[in-house]
């Protein structure tokens, strides 16, 4: 079963038995040129409210990028309404493989400068100049080549739990750091390598394969609807399977299992973990990986500090907080001292 771009009628009707009475989570993204992204982003939101679309949506001069989910039966009036958007018509949506009623709670159709942060001034190089696409069966043969660089382009934290056999994983916070760390690894290879890249849903790739022709790159490859639409087309065609461990996502599942293997541990004990949570402390909030059991003794806490914090009357929190309530951008993401086992 394709889910994607040419999903027939027949193969909708079996998506749907499928799912039943249940929502689908799904992910799309589309680089256009929007003249008024708030116009734009009203005709959304009133459309998909009325339809129970539930995710996070972001808009902007440059395109759309959706996280979003939705009831089952309402997934025919939902492709209709793409359809009908002469930019979305046909775009590939990203089917997730395990559905969740909760994976979204509100529907947020955000206008935002760009779709992604990615840090890049796009006037300096031509977006449009992508990187050649591969599905999930021409990528692994050419990860298989010797002279192929395979290049994880997402953070630390997502790579952590998850990412393809022998990947170069950058330990970066941001997508512009790992350009730049990329771009001085293989700055003497720029025209006989060949670079092939990858992220959660293609959309990160779709930028730096541009980018990375822009600076002198000859053979640029990206995986066409990332690790997503990969899982995807592994388990419909029984191709082999390159990745191992979990796809980390941004809605509230932090990660989709791809293979039984746990390739993380645990950031307080050292156990073999990859569950990812958000330190209980409202002020904190850092992104890091617990075990259950450091779970239960830390009242799901990053460092003992955050736990007495919480034991405080609410109060007493907010006024902690006040002056330091920009402690989560000090704290980089997934990323503390208090932390013996993360790497
Ligand atoms: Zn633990
Ligand atoms: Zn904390």
């Amino acid at each position: 079963m394709q889910l994607y771009n040419t999903l027939s009628a027949k193969e909708r009707a079996a998506l749907l038995e499928e799912a039943g009475q249940d929502r689908l989570t799904l992910s799309f993204y589309q680089y256009a040129k929007i003249g008024n992204p708030e116009l734009f982003r009203n005709h959304l939101f009133i459309k998909w409210n009325e339809l129970q679309v539930l995710g996070r949506i972001y808009v902007a001069n440059e395109g759309i990028n959706a996280q979003l989910s939705l009831p089952a039966n309402q997934f025919e009036a939902f492709k209709e309404f793409l359809d009908g958007i002469y930019f979305l018509e046909d775009v590939r949506l990203n089917i997730a493989i395990e559905h969740d009623l909760k994976s979204f709670l509100k529907l947020k159709v955000k206008v935002r400068n760009k779709i992604v942060a990615d840090g890049l001034n796009d006037e300096t190089f031509d977006v449009r100049n992508k990187g050649i696409h591969v599905d999930a069966e021409a990528f692994n043969a050419l990860i298989e080549d010797p002279n192929t660089v395979l290049v994880d382009m997402r953070n630390h934290y997502e790579s952590e739990i998850g990412h393809f056999k022998n990947a170069v994983t950058p330990d970066v916070d941001t997508f512009r750091d790992s350009l730049d760390i990329i771009e001085e690894q293989l700055k003497d290879h720029k025209e006989e390598k060949k670079l092939v890249m990858y992220c959660t849903g293609g959309i990160r790739c779709e930028k730096a394969s541009a980018y990375y022709k822009h600076k002198g790159f000859k053979n640029v490859f990206q995986l066409e609807g990332g690790i997503i639409e990969y899982a995807r087309q592994v388990e419909n065609k029984g191709l082999d399977n390159k990745f191992i461990g979990k796809n980390f996502v941004f809605d509230h599942r932090r990660g989709e299992r791809i293979t039984d293997d746990v390739i993380a541990q645990c950031h307080q004990c050292g156990t073999a973990c990859d569950n990812h949570t958000n330190c209980e402390n409202e002020a904190c909030h850092l992104l890091f990986i617990q075990c259950e059991e450091c779970a239960k003794t830390m009242d799901n806490c990053c460092s003992t500090e955050c736990q007495e914090i919480i034991k405080l009357p609410f109060e007493e929190q907010k006024a902690l907080r006040a002056g330091t309530h920009n402690s989560n951008k000090i704290f980089k993401k997934g990323r503390s001292e208090k932390l013996k086992f993360k790497k």
